[in-house]
Parts: C-alpha cells; structure tokens; sequence
C-alpha cells in the first residue's frame, strides 16, 4: 500500500478535534484543492482534494475515527460483513453524501468533479466518467493461535495493473486516443426510427469507442491495448488480534484498477480460522477442559493453565471441587477488534478417575473407603474391577 499521510495531519488539525473544527478545516481544503480551482496544477490539486476527502470522510464518522486512532492509516482497514468500516474511502457512496445537506455549494462541486463517476448511485452515472475498479475477494485460512494474537501473511493475488508503458490509455508512447468519429466523443448515439407509432428516438452507448468517447489509432503492443497487464503481486495482509471466523478485512485500493481515473477496487480477504485441539472459541471468550486428579479435586491444588498465547497461568482450585466445575481467569481470552478489552479464558475441570493404581495406593484408597462407611471392594478383581 502507498505511504499514506496522517489524517489529521491531512487537515491540519490535531487528534482531538472537535466535529465543527473538523468540518471547517475540511471545506476550507475542499475548496482550495478543488481542481477546478486550480487550472494549473490540477493533477496535484486533484490528489490533494482526494486525500482531504478520504481524510474527512474516515475522521467524520466517530467509529471510523475509532477505528483509525487505533490501527492508522496502513492497519487493518475494516472487519466484518464485507463492507468495513472504512466503507468508501473516498469513493462517495448514499452514506458518503449524507453529510452535504449544509455544504450548500459544496454539492455542485461534488457532482461537477466526479461525474457521478463514484460511489452507488449507478443510474446517473456517466459512460465515459471515471469509474471505480472492481473488487476482489480471498478467503485465508489461520490457525486459532494467529486469530488469537494477530498476524501478518502475505497473499498474492492475481488482477490486472496499469500498463507501465502506456500508463493505461491503451495507445501506443507518443500517440493520443482521438475523440470517437462515431459519437463526437459522448460516448452515445441516439437513433431516430420510424415507426408506425411514429419516430422514436434511442439513445444506446457508441458501439465504435464502448462508451469511453475515445478511439486509439495505435494501440500500445506491450498490453495489447488493454491498458492493463495481468500479474500476480504479492500483498502484505495485516490481521488484527481477536479477528473471527469469517470476519473480512479489507484492503482499500488494492482491487482491480479503475478506468478514466476512477479509484482502486479493494481486495477483501473473509478469513476462516482452523479448529484447535484444545480450546474452542465462544464470542470472545476462550473455552478449554482441565483433567485434574481425584485427589487436586479433594484436597484442591494450584494447577498451572496453559494460555493460546504458550505462557502458563497459575489457578488455585478449593479442595472439594467437583468435576465439571467451570472457573474464569479474566481477560486472558480474545482481543476485541475495535477496543482494548479482552473475553475470558473459562476452564472446566474434569476429574479423571485413576484406571492403574499401584498395590500401596489401592491399600490407601481401601482405608480412605473403611472411614467413608463404604462397603470395600473384597476381591481385586471385583465387579466394578
Ligand atoms: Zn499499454
Ligand atoms: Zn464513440
């Protein structure tokens, strides 16, 4: 992922901003960067302007602002459900807009950049506007210990990147696209027919240009004109302590490319967590079964619990415990994502009746019997033998 500047330090402002110091820190970077306002430099204002929505739109939202004051901007961006929490990026889907109502003229220059070009609301979208890459998904499989206490794989992916050579216009070096003969560069031909209700027109998308509104008359060889090449990159996928089975992280920008400079897909990775021998998994709770021996179970005993972290845990239990008897050591469990709190770690005692016992210890279990009133077993070999 590309180094990625401070949030706040994007809006020039400090970590405890209050929603009002950020929303003015905000428009008044909008509207500096916007590139309409900067003819001569648009390409730089346009990055800006992006990096200043991107920041707002994760500092604006309070469990954005959470999420990203806990894992900055190159941690884990999102868990759960498909759409993380960083939903959008910068790419302004219904959510996205619903801030603007007071932006007032702000809104035009939303709807004047993108095209409509982002985000959900495909119907108004333009054929030839930029146009959000697609995304892609993986499952991966971890082991309970790496769910546990988090770990960084490394994933390669297969999708398509922007031709080095020609930067993804699909002409050849030196050559430019030319605007469609066919369309005038819309990108759509309308059609008049006659018909015997009369003349009906049709608006279709140009069949010459695909809608882009721009034809190649040579097309770069290194991508065949395509603009993208296939390759598999290898991916640094960073996985938060205390992920969940089927709990997805996501990658912004590293899907598929976006065509006419529309943003990155994302790359959602759904992780799926092997079973353990030993301890299973409840919420966030860790659930494990102790053997201990008739005789810990009487005269109690501190017995040393093993952790999914490999450390050891000291845990007295009361003489007289009974077997099935469930005791809690607090917070030794799973990390919660989105906090710092942890579940528990709950033990269960099973109390293992000895199968072997020696001469001397069956003479001591016969006298431990006669002063419990119980009737002794008479033969070695009795029925319960
Ligand atoms: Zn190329
Ligand atoms: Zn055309």
């Amino acid at each position: 992922m590309a180094e990625k500047r401070d949030y706040y330090e994007v809006l020039g402002v400090n970590k405890n901003a209050t929603d009002d110091e950020l929303k003015k820190a905000y428009r008044k970077l909008a509207k500096k960067y916007h590139p309409d306002a900067n003819p001569d430099n648009k390409a730089e204002a346009e990055k800006k302007f992006k990096e200043v929505n991107e920041a707002y739109e994760t500092l604006s939202d309070p469990q954005k602002r959470r999420m990203y004051d806990q894992f900055g901007p190159d941690g884990p961006q999102g868990f759960g459900g498909g759409q993380g929490p960083f939903g959008g990026g910068y790419s302004y889907t219904t959510s996205g807009f619903d801030g603007f109502g007071d932006f007032g003229d702000l809104g035009d220059i939303f709807s004047s950049f993108f095209g409509g070009g982002f985000g959900g609301r495909q119907s108004s979208r333009k054929n030839n506007g930029p146009r959000k890459g697609a995304d892609l998904n993986l499952n991966m499989d971890i082991t309970f210990e790496e769910a546990f206490l988090g770990v960084e794989k490394e994933v390669v992916i297969t999708r398509n990147e922007t031709c080095d050579i020609c930067h993804g216009t699909g002409a050849k070096p030196g050559t430019n696209p030319i605007k469609c003969p066919q369309c005038h560069g819309t990108g759509q031909v309308t059609q008049v027919q006659n018909t015997i209700l009369g003349q009906v027109q049709t608006t279709r998308t140009c069949g010459n240009c695909h809608g882009t509104g721009e034809v190649i008359t040579e097309i770069c060889e290194h991508c065949k004109g395509k603009g993208t090449i296939r390759k598999q990159p290898k991916i640094k996928v960073k996985i938060p302590a205390g992920i969940d089975d089927n709990q997805t992280v996501v990658l912004r920008g590293e899907g598929e490319p976006g065509t006419k400079g529309g943003a990155k897909g994302d790359l959602y990775i759904t992780l799926r967590i092997k079973r353990h021998s030993i301890y299973t998994r409840k919420g966030n709770n860790v659930l494990c079964d102790i053997p201990i021996t008739i005789t810990q179970a009487t005269l109690g005993a501190e017995l040393e619990i093993p952790m999914v972290d490999g450390s050891k845990e000291k845990y007295k239990i009361p003489e007289g415990t009974q077997t099935g008897t469930k005791f809690t050591i607090r917070n030794k469990g799973f990390k919660y994502v989105n906090s710092n709190n942890e579940g528990d770690f709950v033990f269960t005692v099973q109390v293992q009746t000895p199968k072997r016992l020696t001469k001397e210890q069956r003479d001591l279990l016969i006298e431990l019997a006669k002063t419990m009133n119980e009737q002794p077993p008479i033969k070695k070999k009795g029925i319960f033998g």
